[in-house]
């Protein structure tokens, strides 16, 4: 496996079971305004990106402590580390999941 400068990648790379399909924190308060979509390494908790309004993945990070995420977008693999603020792919790493497209939609016509 190649090095990555994080040192908190976990033995298993085995992706966690989403909380959901789209923003948690977001579908909660009955949005669905978010950009990208984020995906805890940790807990499974699916957090809205940084270029959203309300930046659940980060407050994530801060609430819970939780350094790794990947992303949950589609054919989108890398990691990134809160705690070294590094960006890097896992060589080995089974495919994250990701939303469908139905996540949005679903929220819009509610
Ligand atoms: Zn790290
Ligand atoms: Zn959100
Ligand atoms: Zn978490």
């Amino acid at each position: 496996m190649k090095s990555v400068d994080c040192s908190h990648v976990p033995e298993s790379l085995d992706a966690p079971t989403p909380s959901s399909d789209g923003c948690t924190n977001c579908v909660a308060l009955g949005r669905s305004d978010w950009v990208h979509l984020r995906l805890c390494q940790e807990c499974g908790n699916v957090g809205c990106c940084d270029s959203s309004p309300l930046r659940h993945a980060t407050a994530h990070f801060h609430d819970a402590r939780h350094p790794l995420m990947r992303s949950f977008e589609r054919r989108e693999d890398w990691w990134w580390c809160y705690v070294e603020e590094v960006m890097f792919l896992v060589d080995g790493a089974p495919a994250a999941p990701s939303h469908s497209d139905q996540a949005r939609i679903l929220q819009d016509v509610q």
